[in-house]
């Protein structure tokens, strides 16, 4: 008979890893200071570093705001009052009300003064092939989505529209939501089209540039992802064809570790994604004022100091990051879905977000006893994760009461 593991949250939280360990070697990370900035990219009101988002015409400064885990519409405002334009959301964000927190506060501000990005990942896809399965189930959700979408904003039109978490070639390029996506271009409804991902970035990025449809990615970078000279080729064609790169989990996996320590400090992780001149902007998820400030003072100088530097080339302590490489899915025994629970790890101990991890360990249908039945684990992660005791460890959420939920 299967064996019940009933824990709370703060059981949940408190009890340490199931022999997660191992560290990263991350070597040649620093790149020096070499960003090329013209004059005219400087914002002279606010001195903030500014860039265009491919052909769009859309210009930003190199920080943005993913709405993702702010609730407090306090610092959205204190955020679009000292200069941040761009603010990120999506149709699932806090099941529905980050938008819905957006829409109240956005009706002070005149339309032309901010923009925003929302995501809509319609049913009908099946998360552990990668693909959409059933055409008219999926462009109906996608269009009731993006309805419901704008009417919690309030408003007509969005500047981004994306598909959202994609992670292959094939469902980058699925003909019905392009179809509906260039329809909703069309009718003004979004200004401009993109597509997020999570995992094989590079191989996402390729398939939006052939599309000839979609004018922005936003790709997860970050100093700890193992294949950065192909996700660097990758921009840098998305950039030459007119694509606008936005960069998201740019800290590797949260401000600190499980054991809250800093394994690289927040600005210095963003500064080394936005060295990289054809990263656009970028989007950290702040939730206090402190780290607001933290990630403007880095919007205005990206410059390493010599001990941030340092920091880079002495990364070696294990960040919740996990690449989304997938090789380990072909090694596990039973195929598990080890990058999405990689992934609700890092929004349990990275983001302190259980609500976001539990909906995720709930859609991948994985039970607390999955890795319990393998003598040995045969998955070797390439950034020697404990997979098995990761997975045990965040499996549990799925019995923790809703009400302890974060
Ligand atoms: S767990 Fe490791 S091998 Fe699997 S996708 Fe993440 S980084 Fe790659
Ligand atoms: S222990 Fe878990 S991760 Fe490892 S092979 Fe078995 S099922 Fe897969």
């Amino acid at each position: 008979m299967k064996k019940k593991t009933h824990v709370n949250r703060r059981g949940f939280l408190r009890t340490t890893l199931l022999g997660a360990a191992g560290s990263v070697a991350a070597t040649g990370l620093v790149r020096g200071n070499a960003v090329l900035l013209k004059k005219e990219d400087l914002d002279d009101k606010q001195g903030f570093i500014t860039r265009k988002l491919g052909k769009t015409n859309i210009v930003v400064p190199i920080v943005s705001m993913g709405v993702m885990r702010a609730d407090n519409p306090g610092l959205v405002k204190a955020a679009l009052d000292k200069g941040i334009k761009l603010l990120d959301t999506a149709h699932t964000y806090q099941g529905g009300r980050n938008e819905e927190m957006l829409g109240k506060l956005l009706k002070d501000y005149p339309r032309n003064s901010y923009y925003i990005a929302t995501k809509i990942k319609p049913d009908g896809y099946n998360k552990k092939k990668g693909t959409f399965t059933d055409a008219s189930k999926v462009k109906t959700s996608y269009m009731d989505k993006f309805n419901t979408s704008l009417k919690r904003l309030g408003l007509e039109y969005v500047d981004i529209l994306y598909l959202h978490a994609i992670s292959n070639r094939e469902a980058t390029l699925y003909k019905p939501i392009l179809e509906i996506m260039q329809k909703l271009k069309e009718e003004g409804r979004t200004r401009y089209l993109g597509v997020s991902t999570h995992s094989h970035e590079p191989e996402v990025i390729r398939a939006a540039i052939d599309s000839g449809i979609y004018d922005v990615v936003l790709v997860a970078y970050n100093f700890q992802q193992s294949h950065r000279e192909d996700m660097d080729k990758a921009i840098e064609k998305a950039v030459k064809a007119g694509l606008g790169v936005i960069a998201m989990k740019t800290m590797a996996g949260g401000r600190m570790n499980k054991d809250k320590e800093y394994p690289v400090k927040a600005g210095t992780a963003l500064k080394w994604a936005l060295q990289n001149p054809n990263v656009t902007t970028s989007i950290p998820g702040f939730t206090t004022f402190d780290q607001l400030e933290e990630d403007l003072a880095v919007a205005r100088d990206v410059t390493l100091s010599e001990e941030e530097k340092k920091e880079l080339a002495l990364a070696t302590r294990e960040t919740l990051y996990c690449d989304g490489c997938a090789r380990c899915v072909t090694q596990c025994k039973k195929s598990l879905p080890i990058p999405d629970l990689m992934r609700a790890y890092m929004y349990t101990y990275g983001y302190r977000e259980t609500r976001k991890a539990r909906d995720l360990i709930d859609e991948l249908a994985v039970t607390t006893d999955a890795c319990a039945t393998c003598d040995e684990c045969t998955v070797a992660c390439v950034k020697n994760f404990a997979v098995a005791g990761k997975i045990t460890d965040i499996a549990r959420l799925a019995e923790v009461p809703q009400e302890f939920l974060t």
